[in-house]
């Protein structure tokens, strides 16, 4: 009999995780290996968030807190909504995690049952199936076409939903194709949702203030009448460069925020004192700073589109936001080039071009692959150029 638990079967270690840690252990052996697997900003934490850490360690601020976070955050939580998404909520409404992610797992282990079913559109976030896995429910992925700039449809959705489906997980902009829902797109998808009034919408927002060309961001709780029926998440991780200090936090129906804090206080209890303290300084400080870094990001995402768009056999969308590109490398899978799969192809980038990005079936879509451009423009320069050599060396 295994130690194992059957449930901890269900699942495999993150794949980004494993291919930033790949890259950092042929670093270490000495090899000159460029990582675009990770997913964080490469800027640092703005000072002022800094200093309202270094205030709160020297304030004592370094006790326990409510479970579920600290009156300040959650007021800055709920100004936040009111301010940037027109969505008023109580601090009851509101609840505090140590990162999105582990606000998410918690919002599935508190609600499903075995057999409920999660809709996940393809590509996705590589935690969303494995969650809904270890929490009891089913993964439905729909698979969403480079033609719908891979996003749900619709028609797509309805043909999808069940009696057993209990969420619909929307991720907008997308990690890892960075395509973002228009306000129209949002309501047609709500009018599907309004007509099933079981189902419950996950919106995950953490990339919300990465965006590009005018496009305008637009959560679903505030564009339908689905509020009520909405668990929006969000976080301080990519907006602030804050990955490391693991502050996440949602908003919704207050028998949701509840079990989540149930399951919080029996797990984790608080988030970090400290990291609460930086997360109000966070939403409540200067914000000019995010502009300046998505002008930034998008410097880079135009010269990263445009080089892979140069090369023979990659073609690739432009996103409206996020830090990721997601090109096809279809044309150069075959017979020809030896490669049969995306994940033959990304193995191979990797050992012959030094180069790391993450294969497109490990976000549920075969044919393609992520890069994230969260890095120098000096180092962008030298991955094309690696890229493009090494799919020439191919043909
Ligand atoms: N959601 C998406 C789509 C993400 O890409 C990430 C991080 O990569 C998260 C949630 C979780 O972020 P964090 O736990 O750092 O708040």
């Amino acid at each position: 009999m295994s130690i194992i638990s059957d449930s901890l079967k269900r699942i495999k270690p993150s794949p980004t995780i494993a291919v930033t840690q790949k890259a950092r252990e042929l670093k270490a052996a000495g090899k000159d290996v460029i990582g675009l697997g990770a997913g964080e900003p490469d800027f640092d934490t703005p000072d002022n968030i800094k200093e309202a850490a270094i205030k709160a360690i020297k304030d004592g601020d370094t006790k326990y807190t409510a479970v579920d976070g600290t009156p300040a955050l959650k007021k800055a939580i709920v100004e936040k909504f009111e301010r940037e998404n027109d969505l008023k909520y109580s601090t009851d409404q509101i609840t505090v995690g140590t990162g999105g992610k582990q606000v998410l797992y918690n919002a599935f282990m508190a609600t499903l049952n075995k057999g409920d079913e999660v809709i996940i559109p393809a590509p996705f976030w590589v935690s969303y199936p494995d969650m809904v896995l270890l929490a009891g429910g089913k993964p439905k992925i729909i698979k969403c076409s480079e033609n719908d700039n891979f996003k749900l449809t619709p028609k797509k959705l309805k043909k999808t939903i069940t009696k057993k489906t209990k969420w619909l997980i929307l991720n907008s902009p997308s990690n890892p194709t960075g395509s973002g829902y228009t306000k129209d797109e949002m309501k047609k998808l709500s009018k599907v949702l309004l007509k099933n009034k079981k189902i419950y919408i996950l919106s995950d927002d953490i990339y919300e203030h990465i965006t590009y060309d005018n496009f305008n961001f637009f959560t679903i709780a505030q564009v339908s009448k689905l509020k009520d029926r909405t668990l929006t998440m969000n976080g301080v991780s990519k907006s602030y460069a804050m990955t490391g200090w693991r502050i996440g936090y949602a908003a919704g129906p207050k028998d949701i925020i509840k079990a989540i804090g149930k399951i919080q206080s029996q797990s984790t209890s608080n988030p970090s004192s400290v990291s609460q303290a930086a997360a109000v300084e966070a939403l409540n400080g200067n914000q000019d700073f995010i502009k300046v870094r998505a002008e930034a990001f998008k410097e880079r995402r135009d010269f990263v589109v445009n080089s892979l768009n140069k090369i023979k056999g990659i073609s690739c969308l432009k996103p409206n936001g996020a830090f990721y590109v997601f090109p096809s490398c279809k044309k150069l899978l075959g017979k020809k080039t030896k490669l049969k799969t995306d994940s033959e192809f990304v193995k191979r980038l990797l050992e012959k071009a030094n180069v790391a990005v993450v294969q497109g079936s490990a976000f549920g879509l075969d044919g393609y692959f992520r890069i994230s451009y969260a890095t120098s423009m000096e180092k962008l320069k030298v991955a094309m150029d690696r890229i493009k050599s090494f799919c020439e060396s191919l043909s």
